[in-house]
């Protein structure tokens, strides 16, 4: 990267990663719609694949719009390397199966995103990958689901749906004790807010999808790698022996300097390589968009969340209200904001905060979060409705819940929608 890697977030989020194209001088990132790229001479070519020499291959693997992206999301999050896919859904499917193959486990908190739950729960297993799911910054539990057979402890640094604060630091002690990689899906805090990383994270995953294109237009994944961890240890069968996915290549000895990198070189080659759950340079356009504006967005989003979330903890009608900048871990965590998501329990239950979601001008009933629009939802009936009642609660999802992703309208318009749709139930 041709940049000052001492510049601020606000500046990193608008140049990191780019120069005006070389050939065009154009000053936008242009978006390259091509599906593969020549080489100069065989030579060239082979060069290429041995990976002697870096360049561009063939548009699955890599996109000079992509690259922008991938190195301005690397910056941010103080990361050595990303690696942009399909969705954030593939992010985590992906970053998971780079670490662990059959007979291997995974230790996991429990207060997942749905979607992340099923996949830990119902699809992860059918692949021979068991995962244990332990509570929230419980590290007593974390400790004794560990065993010889875990490949990586995974958190949410900001749960869905009842935004429980992880304690990352607490997380990273338990990792580095037994030489694990702390995985960490950080979606709910863009770097701008938290950067899971500098706490002692080793990968951390970006539903693209969400703050960071900012504007519910695109749906895609990253997944930054800190370059933190020694993947040489003889357990991380993927990383040791030699790779069948990638002409036999040992990641963790083969690489010379690249070693350290090697989590996302491997995504990359075995990964995207083989499996395609390639992004479209389109879409990594629109996320670059996203980018250069979201310091100014995510203070606008925790601006209004803060707003919205001490107006609903006065108001009658309400029996509970949870805001991560509320939770004691967020002095330490989210000292620049906490974002835009509030959760409240509605007093009378379901049926009660359905009428809410129902009777609620402004909001849009909406099973997406981090938009510029604000966002309503009933999750015990829709986003989470495929967990048990057990697991709904385990996972801290009361069914009287009501998610909120707030926008970056004017707060006081988004209070009065609320506060006339609490004065109708
Ligand atoms: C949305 C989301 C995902 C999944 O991302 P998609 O881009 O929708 O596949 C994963 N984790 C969290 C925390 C999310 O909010």
């Amino acid at each position: 990267m041709s940049l000052d890697q001492h510049y601020q977030l606000e500046t990193l989020a608008i140049h990191a990663g780019q120069v005006p194209d070389p050939t065009t001088l154009s000053r936008a990132v242009p978006v390259y719609r091509t599906t593969a790229y020549a080489f100069k001479s065989s030579q060239h070519g082979a060069n290429l694949f041995a990976l002697k020499e870096s360049g561009n291959i063939y548009a699955r693997l890599m996109n000079p719009t992509e690259d922008v992206l991938e190195q301005r999301l690397a910056a941010l999050e103080g990361g050595k390397a990303a690696v942009a896919v399909a969705s954030g859904t593939a992010a985590i499917y992906f970053t998971i199966t780079n670490i662990a193959k059959q007979g291997d486990e995974i230790v996991s908190a429990n207060n997942l995103y749905g979607g992340t739950f099923t996949q830990f729960d119902a699809i992860l297993p059918q692949q021979g990958i068991k995962v244990n799911f332990t509570p929230l910054n419980d590290f007593t539990a974390v400790e004794s689901a560990i065993n010889e057979r875990t490949r990586a402890i995974y958190i949410e640094t900001v749960g869905n749906p009842a935004l429980g604060v992880a304690d990352i630091e607490g997380y990273a002690e338990i990792a580095r004790k037994y030489h694990l990689p702390l995985v960490v899906d950080s979606t709910f805090t863009p770097p701008t807010l938290l950067r899971p990383i500098e706490h002692g994270a080793n990968i951390v995953i970006h539903s693209l999808s969400k703050w960071i294109g900012g504007h519910g237009t695109a749906i895609g994944g990253a997944v930054i790698d800190g370059g933190n961890f020694d993947w040489s240890d003889p357990k991380f069968a993927l990383y040791n022996e030699p790779d069948r996915g990638y002409h036999g290549l040992r990641f963790a000895h083969d690489l010379g300097d690249l070693n350290k990198i090697a989590f996302a070189l491997r995504l990359r080659t075995v990964g995207l390589r083989n499996q395609g759950p390639t992004l479209a340079p389109d879409a990594a356009w629109i996320f670059l968009q996203g980018l250069e504006t979201l310091p100014l967005r995510t203070a606008r989003h925790s601006e209004n969340g803060i707003a919205v979330a001490e107006f609903l903890q006065k108001h009658p009608k309400v029996s509970w209200v949870k805001y991560p900048g509320f939770d004691p871990l967020a002095v330490k965590y989210l000292p620049d904001g906490a974002n835009g998501m509030v959760v409240f329990g509605v007093q009378g239950g379901a049926e009660k905060a359905r009428k809410l979601v129902d009777s609620v001008k402004l909001f849009t009933i909406i099973a997406n979060v981090g938009d510029a629009k604000s966002l309503i939802i009933h999750p015990a009936s829709t986003t989470h409705s495929q967990l048990s009642e057990a697991d709904q609660l385990a996972s801290g999802l009361a069914p009287e819940l009501v998610r909120l992703s707030i926008g970056l309208e004017n707060k006081n318009d988004i209070i009065n929608a609320l506060d006339e749709a609490l004065k109708l139930i």
